[in-house]
């Protein structure tokens, strides 16, 4: 008799195999993961924990202190993702500064800053370009806009990211990771395809409730094979290749950089900033931004969550002191972070 084919929920939820960690790189991940329920039909010996790709929650403590200094300091108006505006930097928030006076306006995007930087010509406009390789090409075609368009008062503070270089600080964090199928868009699948050579295991995940599931089912059919591995489980998004244009986009007006993550430290050559052609509209450099070192709050310990050394319920303050509506880290204000997502769902 021919056998039954099993659901990727089947497998899942039938899991007996050893022991295993697998890492949601991505913050979104970690929300549809937690909404759609589907922790509640794992195993207990499969444990997910979450990882650094949510991009306010990896950007610094030090960063919103250089918007902060800005924003004060030099009266620039400040366009950013509503996210940022309520991250906590070392002494204030953005929306402290904008309680004193600052121009802090919400954009949803960066071309959203260069329109209004177009139609504000008496204003200097900077965008806060903070994310991953998803986010960055957006960021380049507004400054690209911005040259055509004859702007000298539109720049952007850059802390964009790029994952490659934080799978390698990671090793050995996860046994597997759940890699973001949006970045990997971009990306193409070759870095990860090489991470298993070298022993680090993925899958690429989809965001639907089928594509979530098949990938995890995946990853513990394939775990339990002992042999490390790279599967796209994402392959009506994600190409081999990735995005050439949204590559060649990136390469043309940024360069690679060492880079600050909250919790990782800095990590050489893992982030972005605008080459020297372009650095007119590098805010840095165009307002001479002082070195500026960021100081977290003492008891928060996103930095440990972003690295999956601990659950949000294990920090002291979670839902106590630091809520949605008083967050005391970034991982609980934005609606990718970890801390928001447990907050939200239930400590399961
Ligand atoms: Fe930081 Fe709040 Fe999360 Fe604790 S619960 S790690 S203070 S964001």
């Amino acid at each position: 008799m021919e056998e039954k084919k099993r659901t990727a929920k089947e497998i899942i939820e039938d899991y007996r195999g050893p022991a295993v960690r697998i890492m949601e790189v991505c913050g979104t991940h970690t929300h549809e993961i937690f909404r759609l329920g589907i922790r509640k039909i794992l195993p207990p010996q499969v444990e997910l924990i979450s990882g650094p790709g949510c991009p306010v929650c990896v950007t610094p403590v030090g960063f919103i202190d250089e918007a902060v200094y800005l924003a004060l300091e030099k009266q620039v108006t400040i366009c950013t993702f509503g996210d940022l505006v309520r991250v906590p930097g070392t002494k204030k928030s953005l929306a402290d500064a904008r309680a004193e006076g600052a121009r802090i306006r919400i954009v949803y995007s960066p071309a959203d800053a260069e329109k209004y930087a177009a139609e504000h010509p008496d204003e200097q406009v900077v965008f806060l370009s903070v994310g991953f390789e998803t986010t960055t090409p957006s960021g380049c075609l507004s400054v690209k806009k911005a040259k055509e368009d004859g702007l000298s008062n539109y720049s952007l503070l850059v802390a964009n990211k790029t994952m490659p270089q934080a799978y390698q600080a990671l090793k050995g964090s996860a046994d597997v990771f759940l890699y973001p199928g949006h970045v990997n868009a971009i990306t193409g699948t070759t870095l990860c395809e090489q991470l298993a050579e070298e022993g680090i295991s993925g899958v690429v995940a989809g965001f639907t409730a089928k594509e979530l599931l098949t990938a995890l089912a995946v990853a513990l059919v394939r775990f339990q094979e002992g042999k490390p591995f790279f599967v796209n489980c994402y392959p009506r998004v994600v190409k081999s290749e990735g995005s050439p244009q949204a590559q060649k986009l990136m390469e043309e007006l940024m360069e690679p950089c060492d880079s600050e993550w909250r919790g990782l430290g800095v990590i050489p050559d893992s982030g972005l900033e605008l080459r020297k052609e372009w650095e007119a509209f590098d805010a840095r450099k165009k307002y001479a931004v002082p070195p500026i070192q960021g100081k977290p709050n003492p008891a928060c310990r996103c930095g440990d969550v972003l690295q999956g050394k601990c659950r949000p319920s294990d920090c002291k303050v979670f839902g106590k002191v630091c809520t949605p509506q008083h967050p005391v880290g970034a991982c609980m204000v934005s609606n990718e972070g970890a801390c928001s997502a447990y907050f939200m769902y239930g400590n399961e």
